[in-house]
């Protein structure tokens, strides 16, 4: 008898400008064909970007209900026949959610394993997607390179236990943040820790890419221990002190 083999080949990432600052992703399996784009910032470039591709959609896979992220949902499940999966204690705010999902959910996506992470603090339905096997995270709007998102609906406590989790990703996984935010972040961030190497050294980095028009993003989970003052900072109160100057600055 033969022995059965899978191949799970590598996840294809493609990432593209959306609005003012927003990033698409769509994530792909050459395996199975399976493509999922991760939030709706903007229906027409989504659909370009598929285009462009030669893919299919398949699955939308919601970070938070904020309109930058699922507002495009509906009129992308009237031009494709996909899923969307999201946060299910936020179905009433995410349109068209088919397959809601709570902290410590797992899912397969082409033969790789999904890790849902719920990551309350800019809204406090957000969740996060993380994929060993691509060692990606995709984190919408909870961590920035550099910053990390607007306490909307969270506290600090909850913002801290979300950068901890994230923290605890494995130090080489590619945070794909939601928002190009990296120089006004790191403007902030340097008023913080001036004397910072890692993150002067990310700023000049950073600086350079923008001026070639390039992303800054995906950024690393080390890259932000070193640089990123939110995810420094050792308490929920340190961190909400950071916030709220970074809301006035
Ligand atoms: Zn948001």
């Amino acid at each position: 008898m033969k022995e059965e083999t899978t191949v799970t080949s590598p996840l294809q990432i493609h990432m593209f400008p959306c609005l003012q600052d927003n990033y698409g992703f769509l994530v792909r399996s050459p395996d199975t064909g399976e493509t999922a784009c991760i939030d709706t910032p903007e229906v027409d470039k989504i659909v370009l970007a598929l285009e462009e591709k030669g893919w299919t959609l398949t699955h939308i896979w919601n970070t938070h209900h904020h309109w930058d992220h699922a507002g495009g949902n509906l009129e992308l499940k009237k031009l494709y026949d996909l899923k969307i999966i999201g946060c299910e204690a936020d179905r009433k705010r995410l349109p068209g959610l088919d397959i809601g999902l709570k902290d410590g959910d797992h899912f397969n996506f082409a033969g790789h394993d999904v890790h849902v992470m719920e990551t309350p603090g800019h809204t406090i339905g957000h969740i996060i997607y993380h994929i060993p096997s691509a060692q990606a995270a995709f984190v919408g709007d909870t961590i920035f390179a550099l910053g990390c998102g607007r306490l909307f609906e969270g506290t600090p406590e909850q913002m801290f236990d979300s950068l901890a989790k994230i923290s605890a990703l494995p130090d080489d996984t590619l945070l794909y943040c939601a928002h190009e935010y990296t120089l006004s972040n790191g403007r902030f961030a340097l008023t913080v820790e001036p004397d910072n190497q890692a993150l002067i050294d990310f700023m000049a980095k950073a600086k350079t890419r923008r001026a070639n028009n390039l992303p800054t993003i995906p950024t690393t989970v080390m890259a932000e221990k070193l640089a990123n003052p939110f995810v420094r900072a050792n308490s929920a109160e340190r961190l909400g002190a950071i916030r709220k100057a970074k809301d006035n600055f």
